[in-house]
C-alpha cells in the first residue's frame, strides 16, 4: 500500500515538472513516505531526518517534505524535532504536496496540512508506476474493523471504497500500457463493496478486472478471515488470470488471543476458508501474517499459534513481534509480554515456518510453472542468463533461461531445488508478452525506485 502511495507521490511531482534523481545525486526534493505500523519504522524517521540537518544548512534552498502514517500520526511533533522540515502531508493529503512545497517556498514557512477523512476516493491522482509489467490499483483504503493492535484505522480513517468502474477503467488502461499483472489492493479487500451496499462486490471486481483483454496474472491483498465469503473462492477458481495464491493474515493461532485482538474468527473458521480454497483450486499456495508475543501471550497460546502453522502448511508467513501503539487497546492491556520472551517465541516460530516452507517447496521439485520475470541476475554462459520471477502462485523462483528471455516475460521453468524463502529451476521456452517489450523501450529510464527530486 505504502510503495502505491510512493508511486502516487512521484507521479505527482512528475506532473509538477520534477524529474526523479538516483540516491546519491544531488537532489532539490527529498520526500518520506512513511509507515507507523510498527514502532521500529516510527524511529527510523527521524533518524533519517537528523542525517540531513547539515545538508539543509549547507543547501537552504533544498526541501524536505515528510508524508504518510507518521506525518498523520505525529504531526505537528515532526516540525518541533526536526524544525527544518518544510512540509508534513498526511495521508489524506497526498494530492496537496506539490502546491504544499511551492507554498512553502514561496512563505519561507513550513506547511502542515492533515485531514482527518477523506470524502472520495482519490481515483484521479497521477501515479509513476515503477515497473513496465506489473501494477498496483486500489480498491479501496482505510478499514472499518478495530484490531486491537492496530493503528491503521486511526491514520488511514475508515474504508472508502473506489467504484467498480473506477477500478477496472484504471486496469483496462494499464493493460493497454502494457501491463500485464495486476495486484488489487485494500486493507481489507473482502468487505469492498460496503459503502456502496454491495457484499459481494469483490468476487464480481475480480471476474470483471480478470477478464480484461491481454492482462496475464491478477492477485490481490490483503483478505480479511472474518470477511472471506465462498463467492470469493468461486471467483478464484473460475478465472484463469486469478493466480493460486492467498495472503491470509492469521495473527495468531489461539482463539483466546484472536478474541483479544478483536479479530472476529476463530481458528476453525480460519481452516475452514484453507481447506475450501484448496479443494476448489487445487494448487493455491497459502501465505499469512502471524504477530508474536501479543498481551497476556502464554507458552500455550504460542504453542497453539506453532501447531497451527503446521496444520495449515504454510508456504511462508511473514512474521512479527508484537509492538506497542500508540492510542491502541492493546497498548494499555495488562501482562505486556516481556522482550526477551517475544524474541525468543519468534524465533522459533520462525525456524518452525521455515521448515513448513521448505517442505512445502520441496514437494514442487520436478514441477512445471509459468515464471513472470522481474530482473535479470547475472549470467549463466553465454547462451543463458540468470533471472528471477515470481511463478504463478506468488512464490520467487531463480533460474536460468535462454538468453532471449527479458524481464516482463513468461517463462516456462521447472523446479530443481526448494530453499525455505524461494525455489530454483531451469527454464526452457519464453512466452514474449507485451509487458517484455514494453519493458524494453522504456528500460534505461525505469531502472530503480526513484525517492529523490530535482525540479526541472
Ligand atoms: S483489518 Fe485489523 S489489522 Fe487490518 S487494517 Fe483493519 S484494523 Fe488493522
Amino acid at each position: 500500500m505504502n510503495a502505491h502511495d510512493s508511486e502516487r507521490i512521484a507521479g505527482l511531482l512528475e506532473d509538477a515538472g520534477m524529474k526523479p534523481v538516483q540516491i546519491g545525486t544531488d537532489a532539490d526534493v527529498i520526500v518520506f513516505n512513511t509507515c507507523a505500523v510498527r514502532e521500529n519504522a516510527d524511529n527510523k524517521l527521524y533518524g533519517n531526518l537528523s542525517h540531513l540537518a547539515n545538508l539543509k544548512e549547507t543547501k537552504p534552498n533544498l526541501q524536505i517534505a515528510v508524508g504518510g502514517c507518521m506525518a498523520q500520526k505525529d504531526r505537528d511533533t515532526i516540525i518541533k524535532r526536526a524544525p527544518y522540515v518544510d512540509v508534513v502531508f498526511g495521508t489524506h493529503n497526498v494530492g496537496s504536496l506539490p502546491i504544499l512545497l511551492e507554498r512553502a517556498r514561496v512563505e519561507s514557512q513550513a506547511q502542515v496540512e492533515i485531514k482527518e477523512a477523506l470524502e472520495h476516493f482519490p481515483s484521479t491522482l497521477p501515479s509513476k508506476r515503477f515497473s513496465a509489467f506489473s501494477a498496483w490499483v486500489s480498491i479501496s483504503v482505510g478499514c472499518n474493523n478495530t484490531c486491537t493492535f492496530c493503528i491503521v484505522p486511526q491514520l488511514r480513517g475508515l474504508e472508502k471504497d473506489r467504484s467498480m468502474a473506477d477500478v477496472v477503467a484504471e486496469a483496462r488502461a494499464l493493460v493497454e500500457q502494457g501491463v500485464i499483472e495486476i495486484t488489487l489492493l485494500g486493507q481489507n479487500v473482502n468487505a469492498y463493496g460496503v459503502d456502496f451496499g454491495d457484499r459481494l462486490a469483490f468476487a464480481k471486481l475480480l471476474r470483471e478486472v480478470g477478464a480484461i483483454d491481454g492482462l496475464e496474472r491478477l492477485r490481490f491483498m490483503s483478505p480479511h478471515p472474518r470477511d472471506f465469503t465462498d463467492d470469493v473462492i468461486a471467483a478464484m477458481a473460475e478465472t484463469p488470470t486469478v493466480m493460486p495464491h492467498l495472503h491470509m493474515p492469521l495473527q495468531s493461532g489461539s482463539n483466546r488471543i484472536l478474541q483479544l485482538m478483536r479479530r472476529s474468527y476463530r481458528t476453525d473458521r480460519y481452516l475452514g476458508i484453507l481447506e475450501r480454497a484448496r479443494k476448489a483450486i487445487p494448487n493455491v499456495q497459502i501465505t499469512t501474517d502471524i504477530i508474536v508475543g501479543f498481551p497476556s501471550e502464554t507458552e500455550a497460546d504460542h504453542k497453539a499459534t506453532l501447531d497451527l502453522c503446521t496444520e495449515a502448511q504454510f508456504t511462508a508467513a511473514y512474521t512479527f513481534q508484537y509492538s506497542k501503539r500508540p492510542n491502541t487497546p492493546a497498548a494499555e492491556m495488562p501482562d505486556q509480554v516481556p522482550a526477551d520472551v517475544v524474541k525468543h517465541r519468534y524465533t522459533e516460530l520462525h525456524e518452525h515456518q521455515n521448515a513448513i516452507s521448505l517442505g512445502v517447496n520441496q514437494r514442487s521439485v520436478g514441477n512445471s510453472y509459468v515464471a513472470l520475470v522481474s530482473e535479470q541476475i547475472g549470467e549463466r554462459d553465454s547462451n543463458f542468463k540468470r533471472l528471477s520471477g515470481r511463478i504463478e502462485d506468488s512464490r520467487l523462483v531463480h533460474f536460468a533461461a535462454p538468453n532471449n528471455a527479458r524481464p516482463g516475460d513468461l517463462v516456462k521453468i521447472t523446479i530443481d531445488a526448494a530453499e525455505p524463502h524461494y525455489l530454483i529451476g531451469t527454464g526452457s521456452e519464453v512466452i514474449p508478452t507485451r509487458g517484455g517489450d514494453v519493458f524494453n523501450a522504456k528500460a534505461s529510464t525505469m531502472l530503480g525506485i526513484p525517492k529523490l527530486f530535482n525540479k526541472n
